[in-house]
């Protein structure tokens, strides 16, 4: 875990900094197995017993652990389990979009409590994001929730490398704005982060022990992405060409044009209105033909999974990372996972390779979800001035 790396890394550290990287693990266990008794928690994490009944006592008094059940003990006193309270605190993750906004509020597992879609059209001034401020405090209300952590926005955009502004979202028309324009509407703590790293984001921490991944979203318009090293987003060095801009990889030199300007990227081939032609948008519709065995249909689906499989095939031997796929054909991909994989490792450099695939085909807002998430995050690393791990 990546406070383990910080551990190492840090060569002078204090007294109290080590204070408190030892209560974040300690946490961090409790968050990732639900409960332990404090003599595992002593084995696995090579605490001593005062430091673990010292944080313990604390992460009491803010709810964040609770009093489990008795476990079986080899003899003495039975010892008590302690639990990690998934609903100490709760957090929320707003996706932004052109002509409406998805509002969640989750659990500290990332478990969607209350969410709402409402049509919102983006407007740059300051009734929409209070409108928006509005319709968080009616969920919360709504999920009878009391301790919010902050407030995930998922942007379609790039921000600044320091996350201080937005540079550009070209899709809502924005350039430099600085974020505390926007907070300022809102009575929460809130972060904004690019709306494909946070589905990233969301997806590596569902898939907890996979630690670096490479994430895609394949939407109507093309593919977008993001890169997830050491369970945190990487930003690269460079705001205005997002990490994970894969869908600009070009497949055929001057191919088929993109709307990026370009020619022959994987977005002109594999955005899902490729497949749209024959079926009216209808993607039901249109796998049901390929099932039923249309040739017309299988062979297009034949064609765009051979488009598909040389992009991961590139990214692959690029990252050798597992390869994450989101979005709405997630649902649809999963049978043929096998056949996409088969055509990626027909590459010669790639033979032997497997199970590099996954799909995230979690239903629901999991570009908002995975916003929410930061706050989960932070939380759980120390980082929330307004929540400080004690
Ligand atoms: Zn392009």
């Amino acid at each position: 875990m990546s406070v383990r790396r910080e551990l190492v890394s840090s060569k002078k550290v204090s007294n109290i900094s080590v204070r408190l990287i030892n209560e974040q693990r300690i946490l961090q266990q409790l968050y990732w197995h639900g409960g332990q008794t404090q003599l595992t928690l002593r084995n696995e994490l090579r605490l001593s017993s005062p430091t673990i009944t010292q944080a313990l006592q604390a992460f009491k008094e803010t709810g964040l652990v609770l009093e489990g059940p008795e476990v079986a003990s080899s003899g003495g006193r039975k010892p008590r389990l302690i639990t990690f309270n998934y609903d100490a605190f709760h957090s929320v993750g707003v996706e932004i979009r052109r002509h409406h906004i998805a509002v969640v509020v989750t659990d500290l597992r990332g478990q969607v409590v209350c969410e709402r879609t409402e049509s919102l059209p983006f407007e740059n001034v300051p009734a929409y994001w209070r409108s928006i401020n509005r319709s968080i405090h009616q969920l919360v209300d709504a999920a009878g929730v009391r301790r919010v952590l902050g407030v995930g926005l998922a942007f379609p955009g790039e921000l600044t490398l320091d996350g201080s502004a937005i540079e550009r979202a070209v899709v809502l028309g924005l350039r430099n704005e600085p974020l505390d324009n926007i907070r300022q509407h809102f009575d929460f703590d809130v972060t904004i982060e690019n709306a494909a790293n946070t589905a990233g984001f969301g997806a590596v921490w569902r898939a907890h022990g996979l630690e670096d991944a490479v994430y895609l979203i394949v939407t109507d318009n093309g593919i977008a992405g993001s890169l997830i090293v050491g369970s945190q987003i990487f930003q690269g060095t460079n705001a205005r060409r997002k990490v994970g801009a894969f869908g600009h990889m070009v497949l055929v030199p001057d191919g088929k044009p993109c709307f990026c300007g370009g020619r022959g990227c994987w977005s002109a081939y594999c955005a899902l209105s490729n497949l749209f032609a024959r079926s009216d948008g209808d993607l039901d519709q249109f796998f049901r033909r390929v099932r039923e065995g249309d040739p017309l249909y299988q062979q297009q689906w034949d064609s765009y999974l051979t488009y598909f499989a040389q992009a991961v095939g590139n990214i692959r031997l690029a990252l050798d990372m597992d390869i994450i796929i989101g979005g709405k054909i997630a649902r649809y991909l999963k049978e043929y996972l096998p056949l996409l994989e088969e055509k990626v490792v027909s590459h010669p450099s790639l033979q032997g390779d497997s199970n590099f695939l996954k799909v995230d085909d979690i239903e629901g807002n999991s570009l908002a979800i995975g916003a929410a998430l930061i706050f989960v995050d932070r939380l759980l690393s120390g980082k929330l001035p307004r929540f400080p791990l004690p």
